[in-house]
Order: structure tokens, then sequence, then C-alpha cells
């Protein structure tokens, strides 16, 4: 038996099944049938254009779903091949039309459209997927992490087995888990996630906290299983994050470990990125900030003054500024570090470049051992709150080290403990309490939800 499609379409009163919030006769009824949703969407059409057919496309989903699958879902024996169908082509149709809303300017209105479409599959990977989406805007869009956890609170994670929502979970909670629920959690994503570089994201993350947690030697082995099942796929069918992540991470990994080759490999991995149309400015900035920062680590320091430079010419960021300025001192210009510096404003800085910020000032005190320089900087580190005991310790020592900074033991121990911060920072998702520094670029981070 089959239902015709159009007993099934709310009344003219009623809302629309798009998700516009505008009633039905207003919206999508004259619309819907209009189409062949087999062909592919017409580039050239504007915004506005492409809106309308992706809203009709839904509502047409949506009674497609009624007259096919719900009626399927009664059965005894079914076996929800449909529902699966469903959920992931409604998915991607609600993920294409963030980008829209996005194109014609009316993103605020996104989180209307999920609560309009909420109901529309009764299932909860349905539910779920909106959650994500919810939460998603409220992270990567409004940055708005009380906003994001306030749509995930009426989950458990250790409920969740959508791979994408829990990798949302982790983000807006990154500074209130431990280190065992992040390791529980990531290890779900792994397990879970159909996406080669959330695998290999998640489970660098892993390999990260051991780190923290001074498992140094686990955490090694984590770390270089991650890059090397990564590194197994062809170049071919890497994804832009992957990529990208892949350079970040063997960046990392080199400068923990110290390895020349891993850091010229990187070198390569992150030059090869820069001429992806896909990025935009930022994004290429902040891949000559890391090759300039692997030359740093390999005291190539010419060379990296050169790179940072190529980034700030392309955009002038803070922390462009502050790593420039640290490698004014390692050159022996710590006046010039000093300007560099001093023309930066820490307060309007983000949480983990003002850490950062602070360790340029240490560096310069060291260096000079003038005292106004030493109280600059014990200003500066007093400020900083750190989670971890490993920064919290860090931190701890640097301060007694800089207040010894005149007699001779006291520049061997504060020149030890900078050297011990700079191997780590960038590992350190949660310093001062801020979120998973891998995505800290909003153009990636979507790029990366919308690329599975
Ligand atoms: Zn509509």
């Amino acid at each position: 038996m089959r239902i015709p499609l159009e007993s099934l379409e709310p009344k003219g009163r009623e809302n629309c099944l798009c998700g516009s919030g505008e009633r039905f006769k207003n919206c999508c009824k004259d619309e819907w049938r209009k189409y062949d949703y087999t062909k592919k969407v017409n580039s050239s059409d504007s915004p506005v254009q492409r809106l309308i057919y992706l809203r009709a496309h839904i509502t047409w989903y949506r009674l497609c779903h009624m007259a096919h699958t719900v009626p399927l879902l009664q059965l005894k024996h079914y076996d929800g091949e449909l529902l699966d169908v469903d959920i992931k082509a409604l998915c991607e149709l609600v993920q294409g039309a963030r980008e829209l809303y996005g194109e014609c300017g009316i993103i605020e209105l996104y989180p209307q459209m999920l609560g309009e479409l909420t109901t529309a599959i009764d299932d909860v990977r349905w539910r779920w997927a909106v959650s994500c989406e919810e939460a998603l805007f409220n992270l990567a869009i409004k940055n708005d992490y009380a906003a994001a956890r306030a749509v995930l609170a009426k989950y458990k994670w250790q409920d969740i087995r959508s791979s994408e929502l829990l990798e949302v979970y982790l983000d807006a909670y990154s500074d209130k888990l431990g280190y065992i629920d992040i390791i529980t959690l990531a290890s779900k994503v792994v397990e879970l996630t159909d996406s080669e570089s959330s695998r290999f994201h998640y489970r660098f993350l892993i390999a990260i906290q051991y780190f923290l947690l001074n498992e140094s030697e686990r955490a090694e082995i984590l770390a270089r299983e991650a890059v090397a099942a990564y590194e197994a796929i062809p170049v071919a069918e890497r994804s832009v994050h992957g990529r990208r992540l892949l350079g970040m991470a063997v960046m990392q990994l080199g400068r923990i470990l110290n390895d020349e080759a891993m850091l010229r490999n990187a070198i390569d991995l992150l030059v090869a990125e820069v001429d992806e149309k896909n990025y935009k400015s930022d994004a290429i900035a902040d891949i000559w900030l890391q090759v300039g920062e692997c030359y740093h680590i390999l005291r190539e320091l010419y060379m990296a003054e050169k790179l940072y430079h190529r980034s700030l010419s392309i955009e002038p960021t803070p922390l462009a500024n502050v790593f420039l300025a640290d490698l004014q001192v390692a050159m022996g210009r710590p006046e010039r570090a000093k300007e560099i510096l001093d023309a930066l404003v820490p307060e309007t800085m983000s949480n983990p470049n003002r850490f950062d910020y602070a360790i340029a000032r240490c560096n310069v005190a060291l260096f000079t051992k003038d005292s106004s320089d030493v109280k600059n900087a014990l200003g500066l580190i007093k400020k900083l709150v750190a989670k971890e005991p490993f920064f919290k310790d860090l931190i701890q020592g640097l301060m007694v080290a800089l207040y010894e900074l005149p007699a001779e033991n006291g520049v061997a121990q504060a020149g030890s403990i900078l050297a011990k911060i700079n191997r780590y920072i960038t590992l350190n998702p949660n310093v001062a309490g801020v979120g998973v520094n891998f995505n800290a670029m909003i153009d990636d981070y979507l790029n990366s939800k919308s690329q599975k």
C-alpha cells in the first residue's frame, strides 16, 4: 500500500516541516513538489535560492519518512535499514542548512530550526544529532560554552553512542573533565567514529593526557602509534582536517621528544598544506607560524624569524608576536623583544595566549636579570591559573626561581623550568581553563565536522 505524500502534509496554518518556523501554506506547500531531488543542486544559484530548495527538500524528505519508514517501524521484525538511511540523510540536509543559514546571514535562526526538527524522526540517534548541531552552534559560532553545556546536560555521556556528539561533549566540558574521563570519552570516539581523521585526533588526544599524567613512556608509544596509523593512509585519501592534524601532531611529538628528524618531517607536512585552497588567510598564517616554531625549536633562528614575519604579514595575531618576541631573546636581542611585548595588551588576549605572553616575559627576565623585567614577569606569572598539577608545580617553581634570579642558581633553575614548560605548553589543552586548542579555529572545526 502506498500512502500519497499529500495526505501527510500539515495543515496550512501549522508550522512547515522544513523547520523555518513559518506556516506551511506560506513556506514549502507549493515548493516541495516542484523539484527533482535526485539531481545535484545548481551551484550558481544564489544562497537564498538554494535555501528555498533545501527547505523544500527537507519537507519532501520528512513526508517520505512518514509515508515509507514510519509504517515499517510498526512491523515486528523490521531491520531498521531505511530508518538508518533517513537519519543519515536528514543529518546531511540539516548540516547543509547550517552552512546556508550562515551564507544567508540568518545563522541566528539556526537553533530555532533545530528545535522545529527535533521530532522529525522518533529515534535517539536523531535526537543526538540535533543536540550535536545545537551544541556545536553554541561552541563554534557563539563561543558560548555554558550554553553548549546546557544543551548537553540532558545526557549522561556514558549513554551516548554517537561519536559526533561525544566529540562536542568533550569540547564543551574540556575544562571540567578529569584525565580519566577524557581518556574514556576519547576512547569511545575512537571506537565509534567512521572518520579516520577523528580517530587520529582522539588517539593523539589520549596520548596527550598520558603526557600530562607524567606517564611519558606510555604516552610516547600511544602518540607514535596514532601518527603511524594515520600516516598509513595514502595521502590522497587523507582529509584536510587529518592532514593538518598530522602536521601539528608530528611537530608536538618532535618538540617533546626533541627529535630533529620528526621536526623536519613536520615542516614538510605543514608546508605541503599552505596551498590548500580551502584555507582562509588565518589558517595559512597559522601554518606558517607553526613552521616557524619548528625552526625555532631546531634553533635555526633566522629561518624562524623569516617565517614568523611571513605569518604576521598574512594575519597579525598576538600569538605570532609573542613567538617573535621569544625568538628575539634567543637571538640575543632582549630590547627588541621588550618592544614587541610592550606593544601587546595581554588583558585582551585569550587565556592560552596570555600564558605564552607571561612565559615570554619570563624569558626576557631570565636573559636580562634586570629587576624591573623580573618584577614584570612575576606579576604576570602570579596571575596564571593552571588546573594540571604538572603546570601548577612548574609555575610555583618558576616563581621561586624568579625571586632568586640575581643568584646564579636561580638562573639555572628558572632556565630548566622554562625549558620544560616550552616543551609541554602546546600539549596542554586546559591551561587556564581553556578548551582544546586543536579546535581553536572555527573554520577548521566546522570543516572537520562537515567532512564526515
Ligand atoms: Zn518550509
